[in-house]
């Protein structure tokens, strides 16, 4: 039976026709198996109204109740997350334990937003002037916008709202049209949890949703994960109108590969770093810069893993590697491996003929690819990829390597492979990148920590969840207070001059 999604306003599905709507697809068939409703500016104009009128109840709702209703979606998660990991596989192809894998590291956040109130203490100064005390709070912004990419409908949602509404704000979220799914359950896991109506509300569509929310004058804020292009752009039209903004973009991740390295440890993570998820992570592994004296040797290690990977079905549990999103995803990345040996890279796998494993023909696939000899020139280098494509860079020496990372636009993560303490020690001092790995290959921060990367891969100033994503959803209010005691008036009476302490 085909399904239906529609937005989530006001804690109900959102009633009435749809001017446009969009398709879901299962990646591993290529067929469609239901459609998404598109909002335009009236059903997002009805998200941020009830969102705005269940603000002022949720922001004075006590931290213990708050807490106890993130307890409570928590458990609620944890008991629905087989059922939410197999909806994002659906969806997005990614296969049944690495949707898990997504679902649990989303968890973790909400774990973390079960912290708040340690979180929201402010500082208190007693005496800053005789009988003044001083002291901060850390109020809720408002309502607040949460924009996500396709590659983890689930983590992805979880990196903001649990944060964002712990911290006292109400919420509206504009998942992506590929696989809508995931933010559907988690507004109805939110209302079994007990949170009031209207403080969670989720918005599908395409730009034209994202507009109306950027445009929108009672949005306070807006977080959005997403490829660079468009992060600059929400950035700059989130700021235009007034908007707090932070804005992850797209990414180039390096793997550097030392002469001393552990050459099996370092396959190992290159081949799983790289065509985990099908390589549509934003923190996988896409270009490998290794020593030039052990790059014949790694690069065999990695094509013996390759070929023993199983690409096959979501669903499937032997399958390692799913399909990618879409069709046209699918040739794009076809495409650099063409584009990649027009201009010079020698294609050592090639992905277009690796066996699939109980897929349909129709399905988006595509194997695990090589190219190697690649150069910065390159497109298949200069651009995001954003599949399982692995681009080998074969560099003289550590020097050559920072200096190729540190000239890339990008800058979310990158690792290092080496035995050698000192050089990954000024790997991490010197690398220009936001997210560092030591013999870890994809170093995704744990939620109390904060998830972001620099230069392109960011727009704006703050990185999501940890302290910075409390920062982010919070603004501080300083109060300077006198209390006079009792029967005892303050000295000195009428004084134009600028207050000085004393
Ligand atoms: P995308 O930029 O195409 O879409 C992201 C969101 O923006 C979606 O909700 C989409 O509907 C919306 N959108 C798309 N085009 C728009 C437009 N013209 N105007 C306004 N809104 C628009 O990204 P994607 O293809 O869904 O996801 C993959 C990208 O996300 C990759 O570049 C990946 O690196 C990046 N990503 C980054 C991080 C990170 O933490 N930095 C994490 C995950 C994904």
């Amino acid at each position: 039976m085909s399904k239906h999604v529609t937005h989530w306003i006001g804690g109900g599905a959102h009633e009435g026709p749809a001017r446009r709507s969009g398709d879901i697809y299962d990646p591993s068939s290529g067929r469609i198996t239901g459609t998404v409703d598109f909002a335009g500016p009236e059903e997002v104009d009805a998200a941020v109204a009830v969102a705005k009128a269940a603000f002022p109840g949720w922001r004075d709702t006590s931290l213990s109740r708050r807490v106890q209703i993130l307890f409570r979606f928590r458990e609620l998660l944890s008991a629905h997350s087989d059922e939410l990991a197999a909806l994002v596989s659906s969806e997005h192809g990614k296969v049944f334990s690495d949707a898990q894998g997504e679902v649990a590291r989303g968890l973790e956040v909400v774990d973390f937003a079960c912290g708040i109130p340690h979180l929201l203490k402010g500082g208190y100064s007693e005496n800053v002037s005789t009988g003044v005390d001083s002291y901060s709070i850390l109020q809720p912004l408002g309502v607040v916008g949460g924009i996500t990419p396709f590659n983890f409908p689930a983590m992805v949602p979880m990196w903001m709202f649990p944060v964002a509404i712990a911290c006292g704000n109400t919420f509206v979220l504009k998942p992506s049209e590929k696989d809508p799914s995931a933010g559907d359950l988690l507004a109805r896991l939110w209302k079994e949890a007990g949170l009031p109506d209207g403080v969670f509300n989720v918005v599908h569509g395409d730009k034209v949703a994202v507009d109306a929310l950027l445009e929108h004058p009672d949005v306070a804020a807006v977080s959005f994960v997403g490829s660079t292009p468009i992060a600059r752009y929400i950035y700059r039209t989130a700021a235009e109108h007034g908007k707090r903004v932070q804005a992850l973009g797209g990414a180039k991740n390096h793997m550097v590969v030392l002469p001393d390295a552990d050459l099996d440890l370092a396959a190992d993570s290159a081949v799983s770093a790289g065509f985990g998820s099908a390589g549509e992570r934003c923190m996988a592994i896409s270009a490998i810069a290794v020593v030039d004296s052990v790059a014949d040797d790694l690069l065999d290690r990695i094509k013996e893993r390759v070929a023993r990977l199983r690409v096959g079905p979501g669903d499937d549990d032997r399958s390692e590697m799913g399909p990618l999103v879409t069709r046209e995803h699918r040739d794009k990345v076809a495409s650099y491996l063409e584009s990649g040996v027009r201009e010079g890279a020698t294609l050592a796998v090639d992905g277009r003929v690796h066996p699939v494993s109980g897929g349909e023909a129709d399905g988006f696939w595509l194997g695990p690819s090589v190219l190697d000899h690649v150069g910065p020139q390159m497109s298949c280098y200069r651009e995001e990829i954003f599949g399982p494509v692995l681009s080998v860079v074969r560099v003289g020496d550590y020097d050559e390597a920072v200096k190729l990372i540190n000239d890339n636009p990008y800058g979310n993560g990158t690792a290092i492979f080496t035995n050698d303490g000192g050089a990954a020690r000024r790997f991490q001092n010197e690398i220009e990148v936001g997210m560092v790995g030591i013999n870890v290959p994809i170093p995704v921060p744990m939620a109390y920590y904060s998830f972001g990367g620099w230069k392109q891969s960011l727009f704006g100033d703050s990185h999501v969840h940890g302290t910075e994503g409390v920062h982010f959803y919070t603004r501080t209010k300083a109060v300077t207070a006198r209390w006079a005691d009792p029967g005892r008036r303050p000295e000195g009476g009428v004084d134009l001059g600028f207050p000085t302490n004393g």
